[in-house]
């Protein structure tokens, strides 16, 4: 059985307690290999190195340091398919998913952030005759970076590159549940002569290895996805503390569909919207609010399309739905089934496990699952159920649907289908979200600010935002 191993000062290294958590293949619901079960030991040791590593790489030329980040890129990509595979063993993502977004997605966060930070440049704000005042955006030191198990490479690079680009030292924690392909990017960092201590990356439980990350002194800054009640014991940890946070969160979609869409485009995207990685990505869309001349015809043709997707093995090519993450997941995700069925909703497609043949007997499979007939207010609409099932919901003016929209505590990500463009402008000006796609859905330019309002997090990630966060401002002040 393969043991995974903690990255700290530049060596591949063992936990300090010795012990070793399972690490499950969802397609075939068994243990695969083991993870370190970290603990402060093991987070002292990150900080340590990486404070002893941090005066020259913030020194290091920021050209100097995007090349390194480069070279790390080009191993990402010359790994592609061993680190698609990887991904889609340990999550249960379809193969083709990950080649097409995962692992792309983590080779861009390194390029983008290599290369915007030699854009990357500080105002200055001159006082008539009487002063120059200029900003130097300095790096903070030894941050943390946490993140989930949903899109693993993706998202735990959407924290690092940053960080590492503004010239930070990072201790990072990938989920416990997926930690494989951060252990191959270990790999690739010692490959690409990352400095010693400027990347460690310390495997384990979140209320342990994560918690001491949390809970270090020394650690000035944490880029946190996750769950909302997460983040919110994160940030009752490190506010006492003064820690820069950036928290990105739970959400619960509405996708608003006017009668004017284009119906084929919206419908093939609302599909996949719908349940692209089993509906575990936090954009997805779970709350389907359909103008009710539309909503027949939707229904008819959403459940069709639906019934087409059936799930299969993440590991062939041709399977475009694959296993939930884990066991846990799966029981939760099919107790929120039942729960709607409770609050009046009706199945129309789905709403059950599936179990497969021979080897992936024991995997974790969950029909893709459409409900109807259920209130806006009720729990299943306003819960974050994080899985492959929505609910679509009539609505008769823009007023009514921009109430439902609104009415969770969540604000991560809308979508809208309309051809009438001053409404769409208009929809999306009053929807409480980060993010608003209309006529499309996960068209990402990461240029743009990234993140969610109310329950969904606090702080922007994403282009220069993120490198904002990832450094201090200082304000000079020169008189003349
Ligand atoms: P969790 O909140 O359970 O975990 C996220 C990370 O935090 C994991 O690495 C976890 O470790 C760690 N963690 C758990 N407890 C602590 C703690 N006390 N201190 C420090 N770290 C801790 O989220 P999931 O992994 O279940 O991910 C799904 C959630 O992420 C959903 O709510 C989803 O909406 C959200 N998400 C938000 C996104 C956004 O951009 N807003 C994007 C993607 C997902 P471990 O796994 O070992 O417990």
């Amino acid at each position: 059985m393969q043991h995974l191993a903690n990255y700290i000062n530049g060596q591949l290294t063992a936990p300090a307690s010795g012990n070793y958590i399972d690490n499950y293949h969802p397609a075939t619901g068994k243990v695969y290999s083991l993870i370190p079960d970290s603990d402060s030991r093991d987070v002292q040791a990150a900080v340590d190195a990486a404070k002893a590593a941090f005066p020259g790489w913030a020194a290091t030329p920021a050209e100097q340091r995007a090349k390194i980040m480069m070279k790390i890129a080009s191993l990402i990509s010359r790994d592609m398919e061993k680190m698609a595979q990887a991904e889609s063993k340990d999550n249960g993502k379809p193969v083709s998913l990950a080649r097409m977004v995962d692992i792309p997605r983590g080779i861009s966060n390194f390029e983008f952030f290599a290369t915007a930070i030699m854009h990357f440049a500080a105002e200055s704000h001159a006082m008539e005759d009487h002063a120059i005042n200029y900003t130097l955006r300095q790096p903070i030191g030894v941050v943390g970076c946490i993140s989930p198990w949903n899109l693993p490479l993706y998202l735990f690079t959407w924290k690092i590159a940053p960080a590492l680009a503004a010239g930070n030292c990072v201790v990072a924690k990938p989920s416990e549940i997926t930690p494989m392909t951060a252990f191959l990017l270990s790999e690739l960092c010692i490959e690409a002569g990352l400095p010693a201590g400027v990347l460690n990356i310390v495997h384990g439980l979140g209320g342990r290895a994560g918690q001491a990350i949390v809970e270090h002194p020394e650690i000035k800054a944490i880029s946190f996805t996750g769950g909302t009640k997460t983040g919110a014991g994160l940030a009752a940890t490190a506010a006492p503390m003064f820690k820069k946070l950036s928290l990105e969160l739970g959400g619960k979609n509405p996708n608003i569909i006017f009668a004017d869409c284009d119906f084929e485009q919206m419908l093939k995207t609302t599909v996949q919207s719908s349940f692209a990685n089993q509906g575990q990505i936090c954009l997805c869309g779970s709350r389907i609010f359909v103008e009710r001349p539309l909503y027949e015809q939707f229904k008819a043709a959403f459940v069709e399309r639906v019934k087409q997707l059936t799930p299969g093995d993440p590991a062939n090519d041709h399977t475009r739905m694959g296993a939930v993450v884990s066991q846990a997941h799966m029981e939760k995700v099919l107790s929120y089934v039942e729960l709607a069925k409770e609050e009046g909703g009706t199945v129309l497609c789905g709403g059950h496990r599936v179990v497969m043949e021979g080897e992936l007997r024991e995997g974790w499979y969950i029909a893709p699952t459409v409900i109807e007939g259920l209130a806006y207010n009720c729990r299943t609409n306003q819960e974050e159920i994080f899985g492959p099932v929505v609910t679509i919901m009539p609505f008769d003016t823009e007023e009514e649907v921009l109430m439902m929209a609104n009415s969770t505590p969540y604000g991560l990500a809308a979508t809208v289908w309309t051809q009438h463009l001053t409404r769409a402008h208009r929809v999306a000006s009053k929807i409480e979200s980060g993010i608003v796609w209309i006529n499309c859905w996960l068209l990402r330019d990461l240029r743009t600010p990234f993140g969610g309002v109310k329950q969904s997090g606090v702080g922007r990630e994403g282009g220069f935002e993120a490198l904002r966060f990832f450094t201090e401002a200082k304000n000079v002040c020169i008189k003349l």
